[in-house]
């Protein structure tokens, strides 16, 4: 039962023999049903061709066969070897002996014709009053569909005889005779019986080549998945580099040992993604902490005026701050990773936040001599979470202004575009060279460490606002020159 549940082998090979038994069954039985047809078929058309071979052989000459009874008698007596079973005890011998000499041609050559053909071929024929004139073999003919039978029209009937065999029979009625042509049916049954044998016999044999056949088989095209699967099981977290080789890539498990190889590889991506990020998390931490500890260690070194402890607290506390701002994002990732984070959705219009966040900002361009506007603010209204979506635009407004030297010029624009809420905020700051543009999304990622550490930057402003973006079902696209500014456009669906 084990073996039948676990092993595709063990399935494969029963549903394979079931479906070459019922095959060759299926063989078997159409050959056997069409073979015995066909051979039913032709015995009736060769008993109807013979039965009209006498039939006309005979009619012409009507009247000396019925004169020539005794004649057949010397005939029968003078044949060296009578066809089988031939009895001629019944036949009319009252007759004048007219034309003796005649007639006994015409026996003749029934008897060689008798002879030539098969010698199981029985003939017989009566006249109208019943009297049998010839026969070769008791083939009876007091059947109702002979007499019955329409005149010139061959009629076929199967008869049992008196030893119990039966007889196929064409009998053909004229205005002079009846005639009958018989053929033993056993001799078709005997043909039928051999085949019959010979399926009897093949088949189990053929049965046990495909089964054993199909086992080896199975056996054989399964073995290199029990190689992948020992192979796949060798590879750990710690050994991520390796991966399963390929002998044929475009065959069935060329494919699987495929997937597999790229899914070893997407691990082994986020493996080190997970490893980096810990790097990455834990020195941003440590930054902040080794100034905080300098500070403190200097302050205690020796006593201080009050303004040199008012320093050195106030520099502490901005690096406590920016601690906070980093656990606080860390945190928010973590959920957002987890799926944890529950977002409170409600109707926004975003024409008013975006004059909210306007405002907020400006303050802190005008601080930087930075030009700030809002160049279109249509009226788009969509289902968000007011927080985070604020959370979003104010980090793209930050880095804008970060990153956009004294003088330079912010735009923020708002517009619908089918059903979709376009945010697109540009600037005209320091830009963000092309090779870089794909992975400042990417956590703690940055172009410049040292700026963005001197502006008070972590490095998870953007890879937060790629995730809102995607929580809202939208996306975050960035189109940039250095030295002359980007474009980061917020795609957001309205319903
Ligand atoms: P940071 O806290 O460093 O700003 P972000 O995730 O917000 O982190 O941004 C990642 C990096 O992308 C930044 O360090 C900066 O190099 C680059 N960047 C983001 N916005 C802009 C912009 N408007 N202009 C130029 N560079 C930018």
């Amino acid at each position: 039962m084990t073996f039948w549940t676990q092993s595709i082998r063990a399935r494969l090979t029963f549903w394979y023999t079931l479906l070459v038994l019922s095959s060759l069954l299926l063989f078997g039985g159409l050959s056997y049903y069409f073979t015995g047809r066909t051979l039913s078929e032709n015995l009736d058309l060769s008993l109807k061709n013979e039965v009209r071979w006498v039939r006309n052989f005979i009619e012409p000459q009507a009247n000396k066969v019925r004169q020539s009874k005794r004649s057949l008698d010397a005939v029968l007596r003078r044949q060296a070897s009578p066809p089988a079973a031939l009895d001629a005890t019944e036949i009319d011998t009252s007759a004048q002996d007219t034309t003796a000499e005649q007639t006994d041609e015409i026996w003749n050559q029934i008897f060689r014709h008798t002879l030539q053909s098969n010698k199981k071929t029985y003939i017989q024929f009566t006249d109208n009053r019943g009297t049998i004139i010839y026969r070769s073999y008791n083939l009876g003919g007091d059947s109702l569909a002979i007499r019955d039978s329409l005149e010139q029209e061959v009629t076929h009937v199967t008869t049992a005889q008196f030893n119990g065999e039966p007889i196929r029979i064409a009998a053909l009625r004229t205005a002079n005779f009846t005639y009958l042509v018989g053929y033993p049916v056993g001799e078709v049954s005997d043909l039928l019986d051999s085949l019959y044998v010979i399926f009897l016999v093949l088949i189990p044999i053929a049965l046990a080549v495909s089964v054993f056949g199909g086992f080896a088989l199975a056996k054989k095209s399964l073995r290199p998945v029990d190689d992948i699967s020992t192979r796949a099981r060798r590879i750990t977290a710690e050994n991520l580099d390796q991966s399963i080789s390929v002998r044929n890539p475009n065959d069935e498990i060329g494919r699987l040992a495929d997937t597999i190889n790229n899914m070893i590889s997407r691990l082994r991506d986020s493996f080190s993604q997970v490893k980096q990020f810990s790097a990455d998390a834990s020195h941003e931490l440590r930054t902040p902490l080794t100034i905080m500890r300098g500070e403190l260690e200097l302050g205690l070194r020796s006593m201080k005026s009050p303004e040199e402890y008012h320093r050195v607290l106030e520099s502490t506390l901005e690096e406590i701050v920016r601690m906070t701002v980093i656990v606080d994002n860390l945190l928010m990732l973590a959920k957002a990773d987890q799926g944890t984070y529950t977002a409170e959705f409600s109707e926004i219009d975003l024409h008013t936040l975006v004059d909210e966040l306007y405002e907020d900002s400006e303050v802190l361009a005008e601080r930087k001599h930075i030009h700030i506007s809002v160049k279109t603010n249509t009226p788009v209204t969509i289902v968000g979470d007011r927080i985070r979506l604020r959370q979003l635009f104010l980090n793209l407004i930050d880095n804008a202004i970060k990153y956009t030297p004294e003088g330079g010029t912010v735009t923020l624009a708002v517009d619908r575009k089918n059903s979709t809420a376009l945010f697109e905020i540009v600037d005209t700051g320091i830009g963000i060279p092309h090779e870089d543009q794909t992975k400042i999304f990417d956590r703690f990622y940055r172009v410049d460490k040292a700026r963005s550490r001197e502006l008070g930057g972590s490095g998870l402003g953007l890879s937060i606002a790629k995730w809102i973006a995607e929580l809202h079902r939208g996306s975050i696209t960035v189109a940039s020159a250095p030295q002359r500014g980007s474009v980061f456009t917020v795609t957001l669906p309205i319903t």
